[in-house]
């Protein structure tokens, strides 16, 4: 992500792209050292051969980075929809900041459906969470509520172009 003091203070009011809300896992590139990250202490998965970690991450804490000069490619290169409207002065900081809390509101409403998280699956994403507690029983408008935040997500922050 880039770091003009705006998109700090936002990202630091913000978190959802290493929280677990708006993606599951980050995969590490040919670049990064698997290495250097696990003597930080990152707990490395592989798939085949390529390591990732998952999100919620566990190096986000109170909402920054605590490995922030050692973080992985992927991190470095991330950049929301919301952070590209602002580099381009299609939105202002305020809006970007009401975005912010009107996602992390729903957020905060789904999970209020969702039990507790188990302290032996922390590094659940919300998604998995989701899997996980809805089925047949759960009540249409809670589904709708998690349909209408992935909208939210999808339309405000992953949309890459
Ligand atoms: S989702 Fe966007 S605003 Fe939020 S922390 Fe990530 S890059 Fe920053
Ligand atoms: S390493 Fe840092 S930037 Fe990357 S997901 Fe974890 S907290 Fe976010």
């Amino acid at each position: 992500m880039f770091m003009s003091d705006a998109a700090t203070r936002l990202c630091t009011n913000c978190g959802l792209c290493c929280n677990g809300v708006l993606f599951d896992l980050v995969r590490l590139q040919p670049q990064d050292s698997v290495q250097e990250l696990a003597r930080l202490g990152m707990k490395l998965r592989r798939k085949k051969t390529q390591p990732w970690f998952p999100q919620p991450c566990q190096f986000l804490k109170n909402c920054t980075c605590t490995i922030y000069e050692h973080r992985p490619t992927r991190c470095r290169l991330f950049e929301c929809h919301q952070l590209k409207r602002l580099r381009s002065g299609q939105t202002q900081e305020e809006d970007v900041l009401q975005m912010i809390a009107k996602a992390k509101a729903l957020v905060a409403e789904l999970e209020a459906f969702l039990p507790d998280e188990d302290p032996a699956t922390q590094s659940i994403s919300l998604e998995e969470r989701v899997k996980a507690a809805f089925d047949e029983t759960t009540a249409s408008d809670v589904k709708q509520l998690h349909l209408q935040l992935k909208r939210l997500l999808d339309r405000e922050f992953r949309l890459l172009d």
